[in-house]
């Protein structure tokens, strides 16, 4: 029994009938109960008909909903969510896969469970909850992991601390949820490459995940090429670069990222002088560095976290991109990315699209990037499509 209801506006049902699973405030006329953060909400339209289920949050997102029937979202009601989208992942081929073992078996929106990033990586799964309502419930979600995924995985780390919402204070640390602890760090695979992965000190969940069929792309056109991979972090583009080019690149300006993006190269290609790592700024090297390079990666972290930082945003991917496909070598190519959410595919096309005019040189388009299938994209939420990237042929 959900004793909480929300009613909203007249009109204001529209999105929730399309699906769309968040629930502005602003939207909301009537609250029977008083509501804390995380608690499971049943939303109605002003005409008092069922709309759907979720989890409130007292932010501009009132409730990410889960659900658009009527249920109760027990353990039975998670099960059933967790285990379509490992159906999901197994019918796309990436689980269950020798090549690779490590996947996302849950993206949020992606996934009807927004709020919920579950990485799994050998047999280690790693829970990232965004919201409260998840970060409660998380010690069941881990056994359900564990059940479902029969021996495939057998324990969850929780890495919500720096992910969950700033004013909930629930005092979150991260560490072990169910089974025995693993260590922090696994050597797993992707597309027979090897990466050390530490979720406990890595990036995000440890590893950038959803690169994965970029990082393919990228080795095809390697071949024979010098390689510039700039914000390199573990050096995935790097690795797949490696098989193919006659000379990569890592720059990044972390020195840690550096470190691990040159042991990844060694475990997969041993001592090979053709690697190199260098810590440094990306826009400084960029504005120093002579014309060496005939394939150069953009891949910055996300410019743009909110709404309010997009034209600064995209001024930062004007300047990067201004100075790659100014100094690239002819014929070179360009392997351009945005990860940030309010970027849209339009807005990051006409901000290359300036960029490349400004350069004055001949630019073909000859791949647009996205995220891969582990990484779906919610049809009813376009917001759940965050990464972009070109690749561009510049004369
Ligand atoms: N391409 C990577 C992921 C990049 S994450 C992959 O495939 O895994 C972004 C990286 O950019 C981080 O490692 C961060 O340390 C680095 N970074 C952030 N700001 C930077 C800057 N100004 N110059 C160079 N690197 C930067």
């Amino acid at each position: 029994m959900i004793d909480i209801q929300i009613f909203l506006k007249s009109g204001k049902e529209l999105s929730v009938k399309r699906f769309h699973p968040w629930i502005f405030s602003g939207a909301i006329s009537k609250i029977n109960g008083s509501p804390k953060e995380g608690d499971v909400v049943e939303v109605f339209a002003s005409d008092g008909s069922y709309l759907a289920t979720g989890h409130w949050s007292p932010g501009s997102i009132a409730v990410r909903v889960f659900s658009f029937t009527q249920c109760i979202p027990d353990r039975n009601f998670f099960t059933q969510k967790i285990i379509s989208a490992y159906r999901y992942r197994l019918s796309t081929g990436l689980a269950d896969n020798p090549s690779t073992n490590v996947f996302r078996l849950v993206h949020g929106e992606g996934d009807g469970l927004p709020g919920l990033i579950i990485d799994i990586y050998g047999n280690v799964a790693v829970l990232q909850a965004h919201s409260a309502g998840f970060w409660h419930i998380r010690v069941m979600l881990a056994e359900i992991v564990i059940e479902i995924m029969k021996g495939a995985v057998v324990s969850v780390y929780d890495k919500s601390e720096g992910t969950l919402p700033f004013m909930a204070n629930l005092g979150a640390e991260n560490g072990y949820l169910a089974e025995t602890p693993q260590g922090n760090e696994a050597v797993v695979l992707e597309n027979d490459f090897k990466f050390k992965v530490n979720w406990q000190t890595g990036q995000k969940t440890g590893f950038f995940v959803d690169q994965r069929d970029n990082r393919q792309l990228l080795s095809k056109y390697s071949r024979g090429r010098t390689v510039l991979n700039m914000f390199g972090y573990t050096g995935g583009f790097s690795v797949y670069a490696m098989k193919n080019a006659s000379a990569v690149y890592t720059v990044d300006s972390s020195p840690a990222a550096t470190a691990l993006a040159d042991e990844n190269v060694r475990l997969n290609f041993g001592d090979d002088t053709r690697h190199k790592a260098i810590t440094s700024d990306a826009f400084s090297f960029l504005r120093d560095m002579e014309q060496d390079y005939d394939l150069i990666v953009l891949d910055p972290p996300a410019f743009a976290k909110h709404q309010k930082a997009l034209s600064n945003a995209l001024q930062g991917y004007h300047r990067l991109n201004a100075i790659a496909l100014k100094k690239i070598k002819p014929g070179g190519l360009l392997f351009t990315f945005s990860c940030s959410q309010v970027v849209s595919r339009e807005d990051f096309r006409k901000t290359i699209f300036v960029a490349a005019a400004n350069s004055g040189r001949v630019v073909r388009i000859l791949h647009q990037m996205s995220q891969p299938p582990d990484h779906p994209v919610n049809i009813y939420h376009p917001e759940s499509e965050y990464l972009k990237g070109l690749v561009l042929h510049v004369e």
